[in-house]
């Protein structure tokens, strides 16, 4: 039930402070005709409605999440002590600069060690997702070829395992999009790079990882390629949580790159954000930022590049989301930085090794923070496609992995466990995976059905995609007077 279907006329709550400025009405004709549909509880109500709401939603804090490429992890609860400090919260974005030497350190800081960890020489923080960090990116890399007068570079080169914003955001850019296939490896298939790449080239966009959980190891030779052919190369730095503290995208010859700090840098995620997609530069390509950049002159201040593209968000981007990476790579140190990747690619392939002889690997070596299985021949034997064994999960207490992603992969299920979870979780979600295994053998149509242990069960998800309800409907139930008294 809904809020608005909860509440009843008259049984309001006073919170508010009374008004201690004169109250001036608006003027003839902006004024509305109806008054709000507030729905009217009592404290107590209104407490249970959310705490009901939360109890129906799944998030990292209810249980293992293995979604892959998306890096749930676990967000220590100090990023929320911090990030909820008065100093950082009760402040105004217009105040001078000099009354918010803190938060501008913060930024500087935080600037300071993602560049060490990436291997860049700037950064900005004003991007608010992934998504969005690309779009900066790409602006970046157009702004770089058309300072030099260099504007048939209208191409950019994306494996067809890419994370399907890589192309979008190029083409949102106005690039065209080239699509090369992965090698039989899953890397870059260096002939078709080499064949792709030419004088329209404007870059590649990479990520490393990439989605299918393998490290490029010809990785040198393809910054390379592009770079001989007048190229930029782009680093989508969202599978960081594989390698930071152990390799640099910088030096990968990477020229770009965005962080998620919604996934490798412990912010809660998910549900629509705030997230945070900072863009790290080289030197070359930092007079082109967004404003307003963090420099130190005896004290802190903010500086717009010379040849800046303006802002993409308001103010600092999300700043609070700074503050809890910021907390969370003080909190693990030089040492805890590599520790963590380190144990991510370990968890990975725990989970991959003791799954292997029943689920078929896409790329059955060694893999990274994450893998990906093929369950094509259990879809050909059984009838149970990757999504019914994904639904399965929930009625386990299991975030589902990823379904149907890389592209490439057919009935793809992308699992990666993160660094936060400890073996006990990782031994009861592989006997989760082989227990859904054993019942699409013996019966499958119950995982047909599944989920039927959560609030909605199978969900018509074409219904959904097609026909979305996205506002509540009042229109049959107009009870309200209007505010002219009719
Ligand atoms: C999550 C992800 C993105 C996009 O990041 P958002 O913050 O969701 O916009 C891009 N690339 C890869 C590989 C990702 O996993």
């Amino acid at each position: 039930m809904l809020i608005f279907e909860k509440g009843r006329e008259g049984r309001s709550l006073s919170i508010l402070p009374e008004c201690d400025v004169p109250v001036t009405m608006p003027e003839e004709g902006s004024q509305r005709k109806r008054s709000l549909h507030l729905p009217q509880m009592s404290e107590n109500d209104i407490s249970r409605h959310y705490t009901e709401t939360a109890k129906m939603a799944y998030g990292v804090n209810d249980g293992f999440y293995p979604l892959g490429s998306c890096t749930m992890k676990y967000n220590p609860k100090i990023n929320e002590d911090t990030s909820s400090l008065p100093g950082f919260t009760q402040i105004h974005p217009l105040q001078p600069e000099h009354t918010v030497q803190g938060c501008l350190e913060v930024l500087k800081t935080a600037e300071q060690y993602l560049c060490e960890i990436t291997g860049m020489d700037r950064m900005t923080f004003q991007p608010a997702a992934g998504a969005h960090g690309e779009f900066v990116g790409l602006l970046l890399m157009k702004a770089y070829h058309e300072s030099r007068d260099d504007k048939k570079r209208t191409k950019i080169i994306v494996p067809d395992s890419a994370h399907g914003t890589n192309p979008a955001s190029a083409s949102m850019v106005g690039f065209s999009v080239v699509c090369i296939p992965s090698s039989e490896d899953g890397g870059v298939d260096l002939e078709a790079l080499r064949k792709a790449v030419g004088e329209d080239t404007a870059g590649l966009m990479l990520t490393n990882p990439n989605t299918l959980g393998l490290f490029d190891k010809n990785i040198l030779e393809i910054t390379k390629i592009i770079h001989d052919a007048g190229g930029l190369a782009y680093y989508d730095g969202a599978n960081l949580n594989a390698v930071m503290g152990m390799v640099r995208p910088g030096d990968m010859g990477f020229d770009v790159v965005h962080l998620n700090l919604h996934k490798t840098f412990s912010t809660p995620h998910g549900g629509g954000g705030p997230g945070s997609g900072p863009v790290g530069c080289k030197s070359f390509l930092a007079e082109f930022l967004p404003g307003d950049l963090t420099e130190k002159e005896g004290r802190y201040l903010l500086k717009n590049p010379p040849h800046s593209m303006g802002r993409v968000k308001s103010f600092y981007g999300n700043f609070l989301t700074v503050v809890r990476a910021t907390t969370y790579l003080l909190m693990l140190g030089k040492e805890g930085v590599p520790e963590a990747s380190q144990h991510a690619v370990l968890n990975a392939n725990y989970m991959m090794a003791k799954l292997k002889d029943i689920y078929d690997m896409a790329y059955p070596g060694l893999c990274m923070h994450e893998f990906v299985m093929s369950l094509a021949m259990l879809k050909k034997e059984t009838g149970v496609s990757a999504m019914d064994i994904a639904k399965g999960f929930l009625d386990h207490g299991i975030h589902p992995p990823t379904m149907y992603f890389p592209l490439i992969v057919p009935e793809a299920l992308m699992a990666e466990p993160t660094e936060t979870e400890s073996k006990e979780t990782l031994d009861h979600a592989i006997s989760v995976f082989r227990s859904l295994y054993e019942t699409a053998k013996s019966d499958p149509e119950t995982l047909h059905q599944a989920p039927i242990r959560t609030p909605v069960t199978r969900l018509d998800e074409v219904r959904a995609a097609r026909n979305p309800i996205l506002k509540y409907d009042f229109s049959d139930k107009e009870t309200d007077k209007d505010d002219t008294g009719n």
